[in-house]
């Protein structure tokens, strides 16, 4: 059977079952504090779980896109080294939100995998939570006697906490869980030893598959375990390794999901797989990698220097390592591979297919920017290795090694193993410490307690009202404490609020929440998933009463300005550009707006004005909003708005429109009631944030009129310096003119000046035996002048031993010719000469035997630099 069909097949055997398909949710995950990347399925369902959100369905299956290779989940240093660990991978799951528990769970897993994926039920094993004393659980004999009723006992065992008891981070929903494996080994392995006692015990051959959790609790910060609201399934099954099963491969790679990646490489490096283990690693390694790059840009997360995009710089740079150490890929490479995923892809996640020239081209600038590096530390470890040579040291030191990482980004296995190839070695418990001081001190700055929710009134979910009104009165539904770098402050949560929870670009709303002479400032507010958290730096005296919530009004109207102001922005630039141009990020809040868009040229000065120009119109147009809510996402698709990749939308979307003819977005910001309201609309920069993405920064209302009046007050102010005159253009390319004159003028006076001071000078030249001294103060516009002067004095003067003690601008010189036929003669030396010189000075310098300089910070030493100058040359025979 084809992946595709596997696939298929899956979410077909759920749908027979009353299970909801829904699509897969960003695998960059964006309001979620304990969150980078998408780990497992179940996050974008997390709110169920806990209760904050009321599900639409109550059975469901997906293809998760997942990534692990951060925080708990962390498979990145295995993958390529093993064949059954990804980067990034597709977890197929089926799910209920307090429908059916354990034994439909278990039985549906069964029937869909020895029924209608055939696979031999002699080789699945299953296991089953044994309890925990630590935690107060017992053994899952719930699970165990459905599952007795399936396969034989000896097929069945008890695994520990490690293994069945599933959390998804520190804190959050968990439970006890029952997995399936299978043994892969051939059936001569399998005579010899029985595959039950290899069950999770890393063998290759015998993998988990498909992981059932139960979901029935809630772990805390305080580490304590407290029942849900009610009980949930959370399947996972590795869909990459289930084809591997089902197309009966020894590795995840020897089927059709990678195997046409791993012949393109083969091609690309005419070397071939499964001949050499290294060079199978690095292919591995990079048919995997790519996926994981590519599917995050896709996402909207561009690599970068921090977080999120630090860590997908760091996967392609893995990649590219292995590509140019074993393959011998030494020009980017990766990006090639773009063409083919988004033909294997296109159809399950289309997000892939519809960047793929602009992914392509972010990847090309990292793997070129990132081979330039991987030279530059070649050729570091190259002089390291010549300074250690000088010492006769064979071992790197862990700090050097560590630099190496840090700045080069080499990882010390590459270190070590081109140290190796010349005999040297690194100090890899040196290098161990210093990566320790590094994540210690990052820790820290990223440190946040979070204490556990105190719950004030029972309520069913949260209302926003912030689209139509700023102010309700509101009851607090739950607080709780959390410490970080700005100290201690509390979240809040709302049965009623109309606070905007920062999402989508747009900042979050700040105001005050209001009681019987008590007014608590409200700072921020977030989103935590679908939750909205108001951030104060107190509680109020008495949780339990009704408030006004207050919106600052101002600043939410400034905002909203620019945020309407942003979406007739992107229609502009579409119509100005070209409908290649993506959204690729933007910030909204009551100054300024920034929009990220694709694109892969500067814009030019016309095109700016011709995109300000069609805003400026539309606002004039004063256009009503167009605001409809749950839209079923087919419609607002068909009416053409605009969605971003990387967002995550549910079945029923906000639509926003400002004439559908020009914009119609899916948005969840707050907008102004008409585009007049946005007043005026000004573009202040336009420049690239990375590759193929340019960023444009401008600003609306008062803060765009101030702009243009701070402009307008600048003209009159040079206007009133030129004495106003008529044409300040004119008048101030004249006076650009005039000023060139003048500086030619003094040029040619400064020539004149020199000439005569050389002559002056050769005239004072004293014979001293068989030498003509010149020793002068002099006076000199720069250091030009003074170098030009020495010089000609030892062209035209025959044994000539000059000393210039020169004033330049305030700051004392010093200039030392010597003949070249006296310095072998008489073995004179001007860098000595001005070494000893300069002291008077208090300062340094230095040369050749027959010319030096020197500069000091001491002008009253220049008489003391002529009188010792003499006194040397004098006594020089
Ligand atoms: P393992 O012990 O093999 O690392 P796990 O216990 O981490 O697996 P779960 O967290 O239970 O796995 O995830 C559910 C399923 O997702 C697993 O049964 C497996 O099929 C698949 N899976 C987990 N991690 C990976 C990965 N890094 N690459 C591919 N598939 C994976
Ligand atoms: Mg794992």
């Amino acid at each position: 059977m084809e992946a595709k069909k596997i696939r298929n097949t899956f979410i077909e055997f759920f749908q027979s079952k009353q299970h909801h398909y829904i699509a897969s949710s960003p695998i960059v995950v964006k309001n979620d504090p304990t969150l980078m990347f998408t780990n497992a399925g179940m996050n974008q369902f997390k709110d169920f779980f806990l209760g904050n959100d009321i599900p639409k369905f109550t059975r469901v299956a997906n293809s998760q896109k997942c990534l692990r290779v951060s925080g708990k989940h962390n498979d990145l240093e295995e993958v390529g080294v093993d064949t059954y660990h990804h980067t990034m991978f597709e977890m197929l799951g089926n799910w209920s939100f307090g429908d059916y528990f354990k034994k439909e769970a278990i039985e549906w897993a069964w029937e869909l995998l020895t029924e209608v994926y055939g696979l031999p039920k002699d080789r699945l094993y299953v296991s089953v939570f044994g309890g925990d004393v630590g935690d107060n659980l017992e053994k899952d004999t719930e699970a165990f006697d459905i599952w007795k009723g399936i396969v034989p006992e000896n097929r069945i065992l008890f695994g520990s906490k490690k293994d069945n008891f599933w959390e998804m981070g520190d804190t959050g929903p968990c439970g006890p869980c029952s997995e399936i494996h299978i043994d892969l080994r051939t059936a001569e392995e399998r005579s010899k030893d029985n595959g039950y006692d290899l069950v999770n015990n890393d063998h290759p051959q015998v993998i988990e598959i498909w992981n059932l959790v139960f979901m029935q609790f809630n772990r805390l910060a305080d580490g304590s375990l407290k029942e849900l609201p009610a009980k949930h399934v959370d399947t996972g099954m590795g869909f990459e390794r289930l084809v591997r099963a089902i197309q009966q491969k020894s590795s995840n790679y020897d089927t059709d999901v990678f195997m046409p990646f791993i012949h393109a490489v083969e091609m690309k490096s005419g070397k071939s797989y499964g001949k050499d283990e290294k060079t199978d690693i690095a292919m591995r390694v990079i048919v995997d990698h790519i996926r994981a790059i590519a599917f995050t840009i896709a996402d909207g997360q561009l690599p970068s220097n921090n977080k999120a995009g630090y860590v997908i710089r760091r996967i392609l740079r893995r990649a590219v390592r292995y590509g140019y150490t074993f393959l011998g890929f030494q020009k980017p490479f990766l990006h090639e591979l773009m063409p083919l995923l988004a033909e294997n892809f296109g159809d399950i996640f289309p997000e892939v297919a519809a960047q793929q020239d602009f992914i392509a081209k972010v990847i090309m600038e990292e793997e070129s920017s990132f081979l330039r590096t991987l030279e530059n530390g070649l050729k570091k470890l190259d002089q390291i290795k010549e300074e250690m040579g000088k010492t006769g040291s064979q071992i790197i030191e862990g700090k050097v090694a560590f630099e190496l990482y840090d700045t080069y980004g080499f990882p010390l296995d590459l270190t070590s193993l081109i140290a190796r190839e010349s005999g040297y070695s690194v100090d890899e418990t040196g290098f161990a410490k210093e990566m320790e001081v590094q994540k210690t001190r990052s820790r820290a700055a990223a440190e946040q307690e979070t204490g556990d929710w105190v719950l004030v009134h029972e309520e069913e979910g949260v209302e926003f009202v912030g689209y139509d009104y700023l102010q309700s009165q509101s009851r607090i539904v739950k607080y709780r404490q959390i410490k970080d770098k700005k100290g201690d402050r509390y979240q809040l949560v709302l049965d009623r609020t109309p606070f905007y929870a920062e999402s989508g670009g747009q900042v979050g709303d700040q105001g005050w929440l209001q009681s019987d002479g008590e007014r608590i400032q409200v700072l921020d507010t977030k989103k935590e998933n679908d939750l909205i958290v108001h951030f104060v730096d107190r509680l109020p005296s008495d949780p339990k009463v009704v408030f006004a919530a207050q919106v600052n009004e101002q600043k939410r109207r400034l905002t909203m300005s620019n945020h309407s102001a942003t979406h007739l922005l992107h229609a502009a630039l579409r119509e100005v550009l070209g409908g290649h141009v993506q959204q690729k990020g933007s910030l909204v809040n009551e100054d300024v707006l920034r929009f990220d868009f694709s694109h892969f040229a500067k814009m030019s000065e016309e095109e700016i004005a011709a995109v300000e120009q069609i805003v400026n119109t539309k606002i004039r147009e004063n256009i009503a909003l167009g605001e409809q809510r749950n839209v079923p996402i087919e419609e607002a698709k068909k009416q053409g708005a605009i969605a971003l990749f990387g967002e995550k939308y549910g079945d029923f979307v906000r639509v926003i429109t400002f004439d559908r003819h020009f914009s119609v977005e899916l948005c969840g910001g707050t907008h102004v009631p008409a585009t007049g309201n946005i007043g005026l609309f000004k573009i202040i920069s336009e420049g690239s944030i990375s590759a193929g993405v340019r960023r444009i920064e401008a600003i609306t209302a008062n803060a765009a009129e101030a702009y243009i009046n701070g402009q307008l007050a600048l003209v009159k102010e040079m206007q009133e310096l030129l004495k106003n005159p008529k044409d300040l253009k004119k008048s101030l390319e004249a006076l650009m003119q005039e000023r060139n004159e003048l500086k030619k003028e003094i040029e040619a006076l400064h020539l004149k000046e020199a000439a005569s001071l050389k002559t002056s000078l050769m005239q004072k030249a004293l014979q001293v035996n068989g030498m003509n001294l010149i020793i002068e103060s002099v006076k000199l516009p720069s250091a030009e002048a003074l170098k030009k002067l020495a010089f000609e004095l030892k062209n035209e003067v025959d044994q000539v031993v000059a000393v210039l003690a020169a004033e330049i601008d305030g700051k004392p010189q010093i200039a030392v010719v010597i003949h070249e036929d006296l310095v072998e003669a008489k073995g004179l030396n001007a860098g000595n000469t001005v070494r000893e010189l300069a002291k008077s000075i208090q300062g340094g310098g230095g040369g050749q035997p027959f010319f030096a300089t020197a500069g000091g910070k001491n002008l009253a030493g220049l008489p003391e630099v002529v009188e010792k100058a003499k006194a040397i040359f004098a006594h020089q025979s």
